[in-house]
This record gives structure tokens, C-alpha cells and sequence, in this order.
């Protein structure tokens, strides 16, 4: 651990210093081994430095590292071909984080609105403990008062609605906004798996009103569900969706993907980002998304995803300090008090893992994990339950 720190304080860090990864595992710089049930946030979907993503990246090192987009990048095109084959859309815009994917989201949105529905003051309605990113335009999406308190004035044009709340339906339908954005599964805010119904009235209200919806996929894409994105299981097509996080396996990159019909007002000069689907993210995001389908990694997901919930139940029906086991795919959060508590003790026992909102621990293992990954977590896990009840 570094005794003094040149980097602002920004994060609160763990004192341990991440040195080595590979698969479910990374080691410190003492090599201490940890099981790692975050994946850099939903981030490294195949485990850390999965092989088929290096090899494809050391081919591209000896090719080319960068040319801007003003001219053709054909890894660029392959993994827009392959998103939109494998979704509801037709085009694909890349950037670097889902911040910038959802800042793309935002413009595209607007830009819709006055172009082809003459809306000169178009309205973006979001929801309460929502997370869209931390740029001035995504922090404003965010509805959020902790992330947006000091960095007034937050661009206009925001409505906060309750979560999976039918009156939220309501307003949407008589104020008729430009666009509707949500998250599928609130990740940040505590892991809140969106209602069925709620969603299918909401897009039946969009729909029918040409409202666009915006789904933000940034967290819950790229098979952190158990389906590569997931609006799949929700039996509805968004207008656009955002993905970033599990999209390069830890290299930087963020995608928008849209219909046809909304996509193009996007012409040239209206948007863009130089580092953009750049030939390594494109590399990246490439073989991540070849690998997932063609391993059957998703079906994996869903069985490691039915064990580890079926065993967490089980847990909490003899832990009354489990209040509650939610999520989707491998987004699980379990509600339970004294979640930074846990987090700590377990990182003690050699086990990473995160807290999203208020109380709710937030389990992120790599779509990859195996049975006997999840029964060594589950072990250490049920010690330290017990720890915290003497
Ligand atoms: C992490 C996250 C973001 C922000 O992504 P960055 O790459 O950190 O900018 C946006 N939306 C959701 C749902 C996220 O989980």
C-alpha cells in the first residue's frame, strides 16, 4: 500500500493493492489471492485476462493501436455487426464508458425530439435511485441528490419519477416527454430488478405516443442478466440502448445501439469521440461478445446463476440478517444490515465484494464461475455471518 498518494481522493479505496489477475482470482502485491465476485464492477464478464481477449489484443498491438474515425476501422464495423445481429437494432455509435454512451443516448434523444417532433424544450423523464454516470449531463440524469449535491446548476430538462410505480406511468402518459431512460435492474441503487408489467405498460405508453425509451444497459448488458442484454427478458424492443462496463472485458470502451428510425437524425458533425471504437476497444469488444456466444457462456451464467440464488435462499431461511435475495443473471444483491461491515470482513477472508445503495450487498462474479468458486464463496460467506452475530 502506498504511504502517500499523488491521486485525489475521489474513490475511498481498500487497502490492498491489486496487482495480478486471472479468471475468478487476483492477487496483491504480497500475493495474497482473493476470489473476485466484482469483475471490476460487471466489468471483466470472462474473468480477468481471459485468453481469447488477450491473444485477439496482442495481434492488434502488432497491427495498428489507433486512426481516427475519419476513415473506415473494419474490427469497428465487425463489432457493430455482431451487436446488431445479436439485438433488436441497427446501428451502433461507440465511445469509452457507459457516462459518454449515456451523454450519446441523451443528445440522440434530444436531437429526435426537435428534428422529428419540433419539441424545442424536450423532457427526459428518469427514475429515482437511478445511475447514468458522473458527467454533467449523466449526473443530472441521475436521480440521485448525494451524486448531483454541489454541482448546481445540473442541466435542465430532467424529471425524476418513482421506481416500478404505476403513477410514474401516469405522468409519462399525460405529459408525453421526449424519452423515458431507465435501468432494467437498478445496479447502483441496490440491485432493483424493474416490475414486468410496469415495464410492458410503460413501452405499450411509449409506443403509442412516439416517446423514445432509452433502457441503459451500461451494467445489466453484455450477459450480466443471463441474456446478452436485458431487455431480452422483458418481451419489449427499446428504442436505444448503452452498454459499456462487461463490453471489452476491461478495456475501455461504450456503446449506444439504436433503431433505424432514431439513429439516423445522427449525421455527420452531430457527434463524436476521437479514442471511439478505436481499433483495440473494437478488438476487445469484439472478441468479448464472439466469445460469449460462442462458448455458450450465457447458458453457463443462467446455471451458476439458478445455484448460487437457489443456495442464498436456503441461507436465508436459517439467517434472519438476510431481508431479502434479488437481482437477475449474476446481478444479485442481498439486503441485509451492515453491508460495509461485510464487504471488509470478507475482503479479511480473501473474498471481494461490493454494496450498492443503501444496505444491500452486491454480488458481481464473472459470467465464467464455476460450482466450486461459488460453494468457496458461500463458505467463507456463511463464516462470516456468523462472525457478525456474536
Ligand atoms: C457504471 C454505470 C454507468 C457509468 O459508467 P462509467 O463507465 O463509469 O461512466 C452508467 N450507468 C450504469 C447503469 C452504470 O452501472
Amino acid at each position: 500500500m502506498l504511504k502517500t498518494s499523488s491521486l485525489m481522493s475521489t474513490y475511498k479505496r481498500a487497502p490492498i493493492s491489486i496487482a495480478k489477475g486471472n479468471g475468478s482470482f487476483v492477487w496483491d502485491e504480497n500475493g495474497n489471492q482473493y476470489l473476485d465476485f466484482t469483475s471490476g464492477i460487471a466489468t471483466c464478464n470472462l474473468g480477468h485476462t481471459p485468453e481469447a481477449v488477450k491473444n485477439a489484443l496482442i495481434q492488434q498491438l502488432d497491427q495498428l493501436w489507433h486512426c481516427s474515425n475519419l476513415y473506415q476501422i473494419q474490427v469497428q464495423e465487425d463489432l457493430a455487426h455482431i451487436l446488431v445481429e445479436n439485438s433488436c437494432f441497427d446501428e451502433a455509435f461507440f465511445c469509452n464508458s457507459g457516462a459518454e454512451a449515456n451523454e450519446a443516448a441523451i443528445k440522440l434523444a434530444r436531437l429526435y425530439a426537435n428534428q422529428i417532433n419540433n419539441m424545442k424544450e424536450p423532457e427526459i423523464v428518469t427514475f429515482k435511485q437511478s445511475f447514468h454516470g458522473r458527467t454533467m449531463a449523466t449526473l443530472s440524469a441521475t436521480g440521485q441528490e448525494k451524486i448531483q449535491n454541489g454541482f448546481e446548476p445540473l442541466l435542465q430538462g430532467f424529471t425524476y419519477l418513482p421506481y416500478n410505480d404505476f403513477s410514474s406511468l401516469e405522468y409519462v402518459k399525460n405529459r408525453t416527454p421526449a424519452a423515458v431512460m431507465l435501468e432494467l435492474v437498478q445496479g447502483e441503487g441496490g440491485v432493483i430488478p424493474a416490475d414486468k408489467e410496469w415495464i410492458q405498460k410503460l413501452d405499450t405508453i411509449c409506443k403509442s405516443q412516439n416517446i423514445l425509451l432509452i433502457i441503459d444497459e451500461v451494467q445489466t448488458g453484455i450477459g450480466r442478466t443471463g441474456t446478452l442484454f436485458a431487455y431480452e427478458q422483458y418481451n419489449f424492443e427499446p428504442d436505444i440502448i448503452t452498454l459499456a462496463k462487461g463490453l471489452g472485458s476491461g478495456f475501455p470502451i461504450g456503446a449506444m445501439l439504436a433503431k433505424e428510425h432514431v439513429a439516423r437524425v445522427f449525421g455527420p458533425g452531430t457527434h463524436g469521440s476521437t479514442f471511439g471504437g478505436n481499433p483495440l476497444a473494437a478488438t476487445a469488444g469484439l472478441t468479448t461478445v464472439r466469445y460469449i456466444l460462442a462458448n455458450h457462456i450465457l447458458q453457463h451464467s443462467q446455471i451458476q446463476s439458478k445455484y448460487i440464488l437457489s443456495e442464498l435462499e436456503k441461507l436465508q431461511s436459517h439467517c434472519p440478517q438476510i431481508k431479502e435475495v434479488r437481482g437477475k443473471g449474476l446481478l444479485i444483491g442481498l439486503v441485509i444490515e451492515n453491508a460495509n461491515n461485510i464487504v471488509q470482513l470478507a475482503r479479511e477472508e480473501g473474498i471481494l465484494i461490493l454494496t450498492a445503495g443503501e444496505n444491500v450487498v452486491r454480488l458481481l462474479p464473472p459470467l465464467t464461475v464455476t460450482k466450486e468458486e461459488i460453494d468457496l464463496f458461500l463458505k467463507c460467506f456463511k463464516k462470516i455471518l456468523l462472525k457478525m452475530e456474536r
